[in-house]
Parts: structure tokens; sequence; C-alpha cells
């Protein structure tokens, strides 16, 4: 299949899925995730109409930014683990950031001068090395977003845990998520769903699906 044919396969999926929740695809943003593939694949999928597309290390996502600052509407999703000093350089070519889980993230990140949208993420698991924030550290988390300059807290984003079915994963998270809209209520958005669970992730809310190979193909130098 061409980038082309995977990228309508997946649009066709995700707006089934929508229908059998009672949604319709204008409630989800299909975000390519297009780590480890070349610029000219992420060229491709914005002339195939796409305008969000997500990386999850900074070195490589700033130089694809660089390289395709002539697409000024493309929206660059920064996905991964990210390194409180290396904040301010992600904010300065990510328009959304994914995967904050610490206060002082919040802070490296808030400005009076930039507007950046992030996401709280949640860690699903009991592994504190698989990034986000543990659940009961989330309204303390959202009230700091809610007080930082340049902030806008989007919602939640997690991955669904290998041990557990991805459904009931994602039902945990838009319960958490209907908990954080008493603190935050423009925090309406959930970033849930990859290649092989973006359709439970629709059945419990989600409204960012991240999905990569299911798009892109296998990644070139993945692992
Ligand atoms: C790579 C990645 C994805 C996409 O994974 P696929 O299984 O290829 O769809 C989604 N979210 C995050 C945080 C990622 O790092």
């Amino acid at each position: 299949m061409t980038l082309e044919e995977r990228l309508a396969e997946v649009t066709a999926r995700a707006a089934a899925a929508a229908a059998r929740a009672g949604r319709t695809l204008d409630d989800l943003t299909i975000i390519p995730v297009t780590k480890f593939h070349p610029v000219s694949l992420v060229r491709e999928l914005y002339e195939l109409g796409v305008r969000d597309v997500a990386e999850n290390r900074h070195q490589e996502a700033r130089e694809k930014a660089l390289e395709l600052a002539d697409l000024t509407d493309l929206r660059w999703n920064f996905v991964g683990q990210l390194q409180g000093k290396k904040a301010r350089q992600v904010r300065s070519y990510a328009h959304i950031i994914h995967s904050v889980d610490r206060a002082s993230l919040i802070d490296a990140l808030a400005s009076d001068d930039t507007q950046t949208s992030i996401f709280l993420q949640v860690n699903l698991t009991e592994d504190p090395a698989r990034g986000g924030a543990a659940a009961d550290e989330l309204d303390e988390l959202a009230e700091h977003a809610l007080r930082a300059p340049g902030i806008r807290l989007e919602g939640l984003m997690a991955v669904a845990p290998l041990d557990v079915e991805p459904r009931a994963a994602f039902a945990r998270v838009r319960a958490l998520s209907e908990r954080i809209r008493l603190i935050a209520p423009a925090a309406l958005s959930i970033s849930t769903g990859m290649s092989a669970d973006f359709e439970s992730a629709i059945a419990e809310g989600a409204t960012h699906l991240r999905i990569g190979t299911a798009i892109t193909g296998n990644r070139p130098t993945d692992g």
C-alpha cells in the first residue's frame, strides 16, 4: 500500500469507529507520528492534506521542523519524554506538547510571550520509567498549568499499557478526564490511541490519535 492508501484506510477506520460511538471525524485529529522517517515523508503527508504531525525526540524533531519551515501551517506535536533543560527549545518549534508530566516542566514551558498547548500525560502502569504522572498527581498539575502564563491545557494523554485490555485503559483515561474538567473546564481533549488500538480509544472519547506505523508503514531504524 502507498502512504496515501494507508492514510485513507486509517481515516476510514477512524470514521467507522467514530460512527459506532455516535461521533464523527470532525471530533478527531489524526496525528501521523513520523519519527525515524525522512522529511520527504512529512512533506508527502502535508501534500495529502495532513496539518498535524508528531515526533518523539527533540533533536530529530527540531531538524525536521527547520527543514520544513516553509510549511507554515504544519503543526508539530511533541509526544516523547522531555528533559526540563530542553523544554524551551522544544517550545520554539512544537505547537502542542503531549507529554507534560511534572510541574517543573510546566514552569519551563511557561512564558509571557508565547502560547504553548499541552496535554498532561498520565502513566497507566506502575512503572515510573514509562513517563507520565500518577493519576493522583493530575489535579495538582492541572491547577499548576492553569496558573502558568502562556500555557493552554488541552487535556490528558496516555499510552495503553501492554498488559491491559486497551479499551479498559482508555475508559480509565476518560474518567480521569472528566475529573480534570472539574478543575479545568476547557481541558476537553483526550490524546489516546496508536496504530494498534485507536478504534478502542475512539470508543472511549479520544480526540487526538497519535498514529505511526498504520499510516507511515514500518519505521526505517526502529529500536
Ligand atoms: C511512536 C509513538 C506513537 C505511534 O506508535 P504506533 O504504534 O507506530 O502507531 C504514539 N505515541 C507515542 C508517544 C509514540 O512514541
